[in-house]
């Protein structure tokens, strides 16, 4: 059965028109979209989102980006959707994201590295229900 795993298109990378280059290679790698929303997020609204995160150093600095601008919101179909995702993603530092990675060709740095996707099976449970409600997903 399909595997669904939770994905955004940073603000960077929404600012620099990258959003249909992005779509085009998860598209590509044989990913459905299940759901999709271009929309603002608060500060808040990101505290929660990245919750994990909050001990860490970068984390204020990472709310601030993530609530710099619009971004996308999706969640996408495909078997061994998780692990296939962070695949085509690349690295979390650009710098050492592999070629051919959406990361080496559209990220700018660490933290404004264009896309986000789930780690493991309960966050992409956590990550999708955080934005999309169970109507949106029939
Ligand atoms: P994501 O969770 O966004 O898919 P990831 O799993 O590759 O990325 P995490 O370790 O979960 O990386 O970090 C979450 C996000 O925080 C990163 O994508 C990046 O935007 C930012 N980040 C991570 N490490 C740093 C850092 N050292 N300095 C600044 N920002 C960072
Ligand atoms: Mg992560």
């Amino acid at each position: 059965m399909a595997q669904r795993t939770f994905s955004i298109i940073k603000p960077d990378a929404v600012r620099k028109g990258y959003t249909g280059a992005i779509l085009a290679e998860i598209d590509k790698a044989g990913f459905k979209i299940a759901a999709i929303r271009r929309q603002s997020i608060s500060n808040e609204q990101a505290q929660g989102f990245y919750a994990v995160h909050k001990e860490r150093p970068f984390f204020q600095d990472l709310c601030a980006f993530m609530s710099s601008g619009p971004l996308v919101l999706m969640v996408l179909e495909k078997d061994n959707a998780i692990a296939d995702l962070r695949k085509l993603m690349g690295a979390t530092n650009p710098a050492n994201a592999e070629e051919g990675t959406i990361r080496k060709k559209f990220a700018g740095s660490i933290q404004e590295n264009a896309i986000h996707g789930s780690d493991a099976e309960e966050t992409a449970a956590f990550e999708i229900g955080y934005w999309f409600a169970g109507y949106e997903l029939i």
